[in-house]
C-alpha cells in the first residue's frame, strides 16, 4: 500500500482542540513558571503549528531563586513523617487517575501523540505511586546492622534525603518523566527543581498543580524553563542529584558536569534496540506487539525497537505480515482513539527522521512501505517506514532515529542473531520472541542491555515498577524504578555505636597476643557467620 493509500483520520486542518485547553487554564500553568526574563517560548499545538502559549524563559537568577525556596520548603517537608508524606501522594493518585483526560489533552496538543499513547502515558505516575506506597516506609526505615564486634557494637544505616533533586525532562514523554522520577525523590523528602522540554511544558505543570492539590507543600515543586545549555549549567550547580532523561549527546554534558560538582546523577539515555525473531514464533502474537514496539508513540519511545533479526528459514512470511500491519496503521491528527499513529513531536524532528531515511535510500536501502513526510495530513507527519537492506555505513544503521522506522535484518544462526544485535555502542532494551520461554531467556541472558522484553516489545519491562530500569553501555548510568529509583535520592549515613571500649589492645596487653587473639577471633567470626 503506497502513504497515499493509507487511511487518515484527520489532519491538523480539521482538527478540534479539546474544550479542558482553556486560556485560562494555559495561563495559569505558564503561571507556575520562574520566568523574570521577559523572554519567552511559543508553545505550539503540533497537529496544526499553531502557537498555544507564551512560555516564560528563566535567567540564572530565577533558577537560583527556586533552588532557594525549595532548600526552604525542603527542611520543613524532611521533617515530616514518612507516612505523612505518603498521604499526599495517596490523594494525588486519585487526583491523577480522575483528570487522566485533561492531561491527555495537554499531552496531546504540546507533543502530537495520539490519544492511546497520551492516556496510557497519565498511567505511568500512578503506577509509580501505588509501587512506593507499597515500598517507600520499608526502605526509608533506619535498618540495624551487626558492628565490628559482636554484642558491644551495632551500626544503623540511616537514609537521609539529598536536599534538592535537579530534574531535566524530554519532550518524548514529559508528563510521566517530569512527574514519575520526582514522586520517589519528594516521598524520601526531598524538593525537586524540573526542568521540562519548552515543546512540552504543559503537562508536567499540570501534574504539579495536582500534587498540590493533594497537599504537596507550595514551593516543594519548582519549575523552571528555558532551552537546555542555557539553563543546564545553573541548574546543575545549585542541585544535589540530578535526574536527566534524554539523549546521550546531552547526558555525556550533563554527566560530566555533576562529575565535576561531585554529586550524584542518573542518566536514562537513548538506544539502538534490536528485536531477535526465534524461527518458533507465532506470528500472529508477534506481529502486533512488534508493530506497537516500532510504531508506538510514533517511534518516539526510548525503549522502542529500531532492528528486527528475523530468521532466514522464515524471513519472507515474517516480513510479509510485518509490513502488511505498518501499511495498513491509521494515521492522523485527533484528540479521540481514532488513530493508531499520530504526529512527530516537531518539523525539525520529522526533518531529522527523513534525512535518516534519504541516506539509507541513497546508501542502497529498500523501502517496504512509508517513507514520506505527510504534510497533508499535519506539519510533523511521517509514514510508518520499514526499511530493508540497512547496513552500518548508514546513519539509522548505527545512530537511533527516535521516529516510526525500522529495519529488517535476516539472520541464519542464533548466534549471529545475538552478535548482530550486541553490535552497537547502545544498550537500553532489547526483545526477544519464541514459543519456547526456555530458549528466548537463554538469548536474553546473552544480550547487553538493560532490559530485555520477552515475548514483548518494551511495555512489561518498562511496566514493571519493582525491578530497577536503566541502560547499559551508552545508554544510561543508574535506573528508575525499584528500590535502587527511590534510594539513589538518598545518602546513606552510618550510625555506628560502641557500647564499651574492647577494640585494640587493653592498656599493659602484650600487643603480639593480642593481634593473636584479634586474628583467631576472625576466624571464628567466619566460622559462626558473625558480621
Ligand atoms: P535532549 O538530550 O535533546 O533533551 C533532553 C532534555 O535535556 C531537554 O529538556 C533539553 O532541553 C535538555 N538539554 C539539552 N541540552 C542540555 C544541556 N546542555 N544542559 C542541560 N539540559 C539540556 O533529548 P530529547 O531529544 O529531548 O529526547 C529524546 C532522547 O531522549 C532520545 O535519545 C531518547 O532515547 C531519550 N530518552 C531516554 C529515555 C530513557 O529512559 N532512557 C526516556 C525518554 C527519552
Amino acid at each position: 500500500m503506497t502513504g497515499d493509500e493509507r487511511r487518515v483520520l484527520g489532519t491538523g486542518a480539521d482538527v478540534r482542540r479539546p474544550a479542558s485547553i482553556t486560556e485560562d487554564l494555559l495561563q495559569r500553568l505558564v503561571g507556575r513558571v520562574r520566568g523574570s526574563t521577559g523572554n519567552t517560548w511559543k508553545l505550539t499545538e503540533v497537529y496544526t503549528g499553531d502557537v498555544l502559549v507564551e512560555l516564560p524563559q528563566s535567567s540564572p537568577e530565577d533558577i537560583e531563586a527556586a533552588f532557594e525556596e525549595a532548600r526552604e520548603a525542603q527542611r520543613l517537608w524532611a521533617r515530616w513523617p514518612v507516612e505523612k508524606r505518603l498521604e499526599v501522594f495517596d490523594r494525588a493518585h486519585t487526583l491523577l487517575v480522575d483528570n487522566a483526560h485533561t492531561t491527555a489533552d495537554l499531552i496531546q496538543a504540546e507533543s502530537g501523540k495520539n490519544r492511546r499513547m497520551a492516556i496510557e502515558e497519565t498511567c505511568d505516575p500512578p503506577m509509580i505511586i501505588s509501587y512506593y506506597l507499597k515500598r517507600a516506609a520499608k526502605l526509608l526505615a533506619p535498618r540495624k546492622h551487626g558492628g565490628p564486634v559482636p554484642f558491644v557494637s551495632s551500626s544503623t544505616e540511616v537514609r537521609v534525603p539529598k536536599g534538592v533533586v535537579g530534574i531535566i525532562a524530554p519532550w518524548n514523554f514529559p508528563f510521566a518523566t517530569g512527574l514519575s522520577d520526582a514522586i520517589p525523590a519528594l516521598m524520601a523528602g526531598n524538593a525537586v527543581v524540573v526542568k521540562p522540554d519548552n515543546k512540552t511544558a504543559l503537562s508536567p505543570l499540570f501534574g504539579i498543580s495536582l500534587l498540590e492539590e493533594a497537599g504537596l507543600p507550595k514551593g516543594l515543586f519548582q519549575v523552571v524553563c528555558g532551552e537546555g545549555p542555557d539553563v543546564g549549567p545553573t541548574l546543575i550547580d545549585n542541585a544535589d542529584y540530578i535526574m536527566f532523561t534524554g539523549s546521550t549527546a546531552t547526558g555525556r554534558v550533563i554527566g560530566e558536569r555533576a562529575g565535576r560538582n561531585l554529586i550524584g546523577c542518573c542518566l536514562e539515555l537513548g538506544g539502538k534496540n534490536p528485536m531477535i525473531v526465534l524461527d518458533d514464533v507465532d506470528v500472529e502474537e508477534w506481529v502486533e506487539s512488534a508493530s506497537f514496539g516500532v510504531f508506538g508513540n510514533t517511534g518516539q519511545i526510548c525503549m522502542h525497537i529500531e532492528r528486527i533479526y528475523l530468521p532466514d528459514s522464515r524471513y519472507d512470511e515474517l516480513k510479509a505480515a510485518f509490513v502488511e500491519r505498518a501499511s495498513t496503521l491509521t494515521m492522523g491528527a485527533a484528540y479521540d482513539f481514532g488513530p493508531e499513529l499520530g504526529s512527530l513531536v516537531s518539523p525539525d524532528h520529522k526533518e531529522r527522521v527523513a534525512s535518516h531515511v534519504e541516506d539509507a535510500v541513497a546508501k542502497g536501502a529498500t523501502v517496504l512501505t512509508g517513507g514520506r513526510a505527510r504534510p497533508d495530513v499535519g506539519p510533523a507527519f511521517f509514514e510508518p517506514t520499514v526499511l530493508e537492506g540497512v547496513t552500518t555505513d548508514m546513519v539509522c544503521g548505527v545512530t537511533e532515529t527516535f521516529g516510526p522506522v525500522v529495519a529488517l535484518h535476516r539472520y541464519r544462526t542464533v548466534d549471529e542473531a545475538i552478535h548482530l544485535a550486541n553490535d552497537t555502542d547502545y544498550g537500553l532494551n532489547a526483545s526477544v520472541w519464541s514459543g519456547d520461554l526456555k530458549r528466548a531467556q537463554a538469548v536474553a541472558a546473552r544480550i547487553e542491555s538493560g532490559n530485555v522484553n520477552i515475548n514483548d516489545a518494551l511495555a512489561t519491562a518498562y511496566a514493571s515498577k519493582g525491578s530497577p530500569s536503566g541502560g547499559v553501555k551508552n545508554s544510561g548510568v543508574g535506573a528508575r524504578h525499584g528500590d535502587q529509583g527511590l534510594l539513589k535520592y538518598t545518602d546513606a549515613k552510618n550510625v555506628a555505636v560502641l557500647k564499651k571500649q574492647v577494640m585494640g589492645a587493653r592498656p599493659g596487653q602484650d600487643y603480639d597476643a593480642y593481634v593473636k587473639q584479634m586474628l583467631s577471633s576472625l576466624k571464628l567470626m567466619k566460622k559462626l557467620r558473625v558480621r
